[in-house]
């Protein structure tokens, strides 16, 4: 959600249009490596309690749009996003806030766009709270990156909400619970997935609102994110060996390879497949290890793999123990490295991504930018955006599920590709080197989106 909130606005904006950003101050390195000015205090009512907030933007439009941050003492001023006891309270005051903020404004914004659960009940906000009455007009939209969060709130909290309209209760309930991601899949104006895949799934299955999805099928549209091709252009990338574009992507690729295997005691002439990412369920980092292990032997040490990625110790340590044991066939990083995950696109030969759960994934795409294999499963945004390469003008190795065996033989299809089918190999580098995942066209349907809701 992080990349699509930074990169979304700029692009729009470049197309013309005006596009700024709430999110709460929460005390990360970029608020304290950053100038900001005060535009705005508050005070709301939450429960039987007031509270302050404050409202800072960001002074030199660095980012391509302007960033304003929600202060509020004692809720948001923490270095976690979420994962605290009092989350309901301090979203909901970020909520109130901004919907206050927002009544205070000289000129109603032409469209709000929430992401996720924590922005959830501005549309019910807006609509059916008597204090922000007077936004109920202006259109919502509110895009899901991850249903499985839905921010439920005990229906004994119903309290903490500015007073509304009783009569609309049902908007806020699902299942005996305020649930605020429901709440938005009714309320707001259009609803979007950040994938087409992903929309068709949570029809299936959404933590339990698949019904909800279903029925509100009209109104709901997948648009896959971009990807930020000034930040990822393995021709300009100044935290790559070599620079290379389609023509040159063999010996650039060999270069970064080659420092790649050096620093990780690699064999630069075997087919190199890395992960990058969590460590966690969703990513189905769990199976990694052994899946990593029973390739390796199945296929006599044909591959190397190195991991980059940090989550579950379980399986950080099981990777650690794997890289002892098979030391020279697999090796990982275990921590947060943005430099080494440049120099892993661009030097590694597939990227292995076996997701359970991808609404969009960013992942795969700079993987294709840099003309790095992605072996993914058919989930998602990844299931939109990889084609196989048994199918016409494949590009990609696909597999169904996230088990030990698909991966085995997915590694298998690798090997085969790398060593025995060079031609088809190198043609698919250079295609997909040149699909275009950039911003600018998910812009632009984000901004049609906008336009449908003035007319209508
Ligand atoms: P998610 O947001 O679900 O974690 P995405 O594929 O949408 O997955 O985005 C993950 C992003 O985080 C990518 O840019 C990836 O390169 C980066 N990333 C994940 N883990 C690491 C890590 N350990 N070191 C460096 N970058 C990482």
């Amino acid at each position: 959600m992080g990349d699509v909130v930074g990169a979304l606005p700029k692009y729009q904006n470049e197309l013309g249009h005006f596009a700024k950003v709430v999110m709460p101050m929460y005390r990360t390195k970029f608020l304290f490596e950053n100038e900001w000015e005060l535009v705005h205090e508050g005070a709301q009512q939450m429960g039987n309690h007031y509270f302050n907030y404050a409202v800072i933007k960001e002074k030199t439009n660095k980012l391509g749009f302007d960033l304003y941050l929600v202060d509020i003492n004692g809720l948001l001023d923490r270095e976690k996003i979420y994962g605290y006891d009092d989350d309901t309270e301090r979203f909901l005051a970020f909520e109130i806030a901004v919907c206050d903020w927002l009544s205070k404004w000289q000129h109603k914004p032409d469209v709000i766009h929430c992401h996720d659960h924590h922005t959830a009940l501005i549309p019910f906000m807006l609509k059916y709270c008597y204090a922000f009455n007077h936004l109920a007009t202006i259109p919502t939209v509110f895009t899901i990156h991850n249903a499985q969060y839905q921010g439920w709130i005990d229906w004994n909290n119903s309290y903490l909400l500015p007073a509304f309209d009783s009569w609309k209760w049902g908007l806020l309930d699902w299942n005996k619970n305020i649930n605020p991601l429901a709440c938005a899949v009714k309320c707001a104006s259009k609803v979007t997935t950040v994938s087409h895949s992903y929309l068709d799934e949570l029809r299936q299955a959404a933590n339990g609102v698949e019904n909800l999805m279903q029925y509100e099928r009209g109104k709901s549209m997948g648009i896959l994110n971009g990807i930020d091709s000034d930040v990822w252009n393995p021709q300009k990338d100044n935290l790559i060996i070599k620079n290379y574009d389609d023509h040159l992507v063999k010996e650039g690729k060999k270069k970064n390879k080659k420092e790649l295997c050096g620093q990780f005691g690699l064999d630069i002439d075997k087919p190199l497949i890395v992960f990058i990412g969590r460590l966690v369920g969703e990513k189905a980092a769990d199976i990694l290890p052994d899946a990593i292990r029973n390739s390796i032997y199945q296929h006599h040490g044909g591959a190397n793999f190195l991991v980059l990625g940090s989550g579950d110790a379980v399986v950080e340590n099981k990777l650690d123990e794997l890289s002892h044991q098979l030391h020279g066939y697999v090796n990982t990083y275990i921590g947060y490295d943005e430099s080494l995950s440049h120099l892993m696109y661009a030097g590694a030969d597939f990227l292995l991504m076996p997701s359970r759960v991808e609404p969009c994934g960013l992942n795969q795409m700079y993987a294709l930018r840099y003309g790095t294999v992605p072996m993914v499963r058919s989930t998602g945004g990844l299931k939109d955006t990889v084609k196989d390469f048994g199918d016409w003008q494949g590009y990609g190795i696909r597999f169904n599920h996230a088990s030990v065996n698909d991966i085995t033989y997915s590694v298998g299809r690798a090997i085969d590709l790398y060593n025995n089918k060079r031609d088809l190999y190198n043609w698919m580098r250079s295609y997909m080197m040149n699909i275009d995942h950039s911003w600018d066209a998910a812009a632009g349907e984000y901004i049609q989106l906008y336009e449908s809701l003035q007319s209508g």
